[in-house]
């Protein structure tokens, strides 16, 4: 008899605590936006239907995480709490020192601040905007060496965050001196949320260990990236992801960690390595701006929430549910019609602004153009991921960037199908209207990370 496998994969969990959205009309929403400065990150969280403004620090807990946070111990030093997240932490990434932050940036801002400087060198597959930009508030240059199908939305390549090997082999033989440290950020948030293949981190480590470069990870999705790898490199079928995650650290010398990610936390982050020296440097700069060595940033509840939810994220079911319902959202888009950088990646659908607003030029930012007319039609707030996040050089110049991305980011166990279900039909309604959409200029930019705070207008045809 054949066994019978259900079509519909099931959020594999039920819902405990509800919190109410806000309906709002497209009128409201047309103020709401135009108040904030055309800028989405502007606008009140209240106004948003359906928030896919980022996948960070915005999904649900687990029942078993509140419980954790009861058992938070908050003592200065020495917390039970610090040694239980330790111990989740190097369960998976076995590195000799853990070094608590407050989120993500915080540990690259330690660790560029030991290893950066005027003059070096620092590549990674893509560099994530804070990333980028903690390397060059170091004086250090990023470089990013993307394979080539990584930039073309229309490949259907299954390792789209790889490195190119060709392009890191020839940056070191020629500038090897002045590369402190070579980053793998798994996966890929900026180019798609495309995973790297552990074929691709082990010759990546090989040429690291030719040119004797320690490797890092920015692993925030290494569950994410993990499934992956178990899904689609030949032989990986039938392991366990924690074995594929441990080999993964392995692969490395230490990594930089936003636990607002696959850690399943509202909060937190992490630094880890072996080596000695360095990890004592980075506890110097940690008790400056972040806290003791035995809670970094954060609160003794917070360690405990992540230390659950390492242990739940690696889950077998979790994982699978996670998977296929991001690419439920963006393989409906590709039904549709809708540009979308294929194949589907594990925490966003990115859909093609440029593709689907041919008439408004890059430098005019048709992803800022989509993401506005998202949350004008349908309250969905996304995230532009184009030359409005990367368009500006070191220079102080402006130029397109590689795509005109905006990013749907799915916040982990927030959204029911039904949810997903309406965005799909905003999309098609966005994209019917498409033709119509005007390009944008910008009013008034920071120096830094501009996208975060900038102001725009719409350009009248
Ligand atoms: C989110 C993120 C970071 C930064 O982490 P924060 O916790 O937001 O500071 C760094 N790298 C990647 C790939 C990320 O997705």
């Amino acid at each position: 008899m054949s066994r019978w496998e259900p079509r519909t994969i099931i959020e594999p969990f039920r819902i405990h605590s509800v919190e109410p959205l806000r309906i709002t009309t497209e009128q409201q929403r047309a103020a709401a936006i135009r108040a904030a400065g055309y800028n989405l990150f502007n606008l009140r969280a209240e106004d948003v239907l359906i928030d896919l403004l980022t996948d960070s620090g915005t999904g649900a807990m687990s029942r078993d995480q509140w419980a954790a946070i009861q058992r938070g111990d908050e003592s200065y030093a020495g917390s039970p709490s610090w040694f239980i997240f330790r111990d989740a932490v190097q369960e998976l990434f076995p590195y000799k020192h853990v070094i608590p932050t407050h989120q993500g940036r915080a540990a690259e801002r330690i660790l560029f601040e030991v290893l950066g400087g005027p003059g070096k060198v620092v590549p990674n597959n893509t560099h994530f905007d804070t990333t980028r930009a903690n390397v060059e508030a170091s004086g250090a240059t990023p470089v990013d060496l993307l394979v080539a199908e990584g930039t073309d939305p229309g490949s259907r390549h299954p390792f789209k965050g790889n490195m190119d090997l060709v392009a890191l082999e020839a940056l070191l033989a020629e500038r090897a001196a002045d590369v402190p440290v070579v980053m793998m950020t798994i996966t890929n948030n900026s180019g798609g949320g495309q995973p790297v293949s552990l074929a691709n981190l082990l010759a990546v480590r090989e040429i690291c260990d030719r040119y004797e470069v320690p490797l890092f990870l920015d692993a925030c999705r290494f569950a994410e990236n993990a499934w992956f790898i178990r899904e689609r490199e030949a032989g990986m079928g039938d392991r366990d992801v924690r074995d594929i995650v441990r080999e993964i650290a392995g692969v490395a010398d230490g990594m930089t960690m936003s636990a607002k990610k696959d850690p399943m936390g509202n909060i937190g982050g992490w630094l880890a390595m072996d080596d000695d020296e360095l990890a004592e440097k980075c506890r110097n700069l940690l008790i400056l701006t972040e806290g003791f060595p035995t809670y970094g940033g954060l609160a003794g509840r917070d360690l405990e929430a992540l230390a659950q939810g390492l242990a739940e994220v690696i889950d077998h079911d979790y994982l699978r549910y996670r998977i296929s319902s991001t690419a439920y959202l963006g393989e409906a888009l590709d039904r549709a019609g809708i540009p979308v950088v294929m194949p589907i990646g594990g925490h966003a659908v990115y859909l093609d602004a440029r593709a689907l607003l041919r008439h408004v030029d890059p430098m005019s930012y048709p992803g800022q153009s989509l993401a506005v007319a998202l949350y004008e039609i349908g309250g969905v707030r996304g995230c532009e991921i184009g030359t409005v996040m990367f368009g500006v050089q070191p220079d102080g110049s402006e130029q397109p960037a590689a795509m005109d991305l905006v990013r749907l980011a799915i916040p982990r166990r927030t959204y029911t199908q039904s949810h997903i279900d309406y965005v799909i039909e905003v999309c098609e309604e966005v994209a019917r209207r498409a033709p119509d959409l005007p390009g944008y200029r910008i009013v008034e930019q920071p120096r830094m990370l501009r996208h975060f705070t900038a102001s725009f207008e719409p350009l009248v045809a």
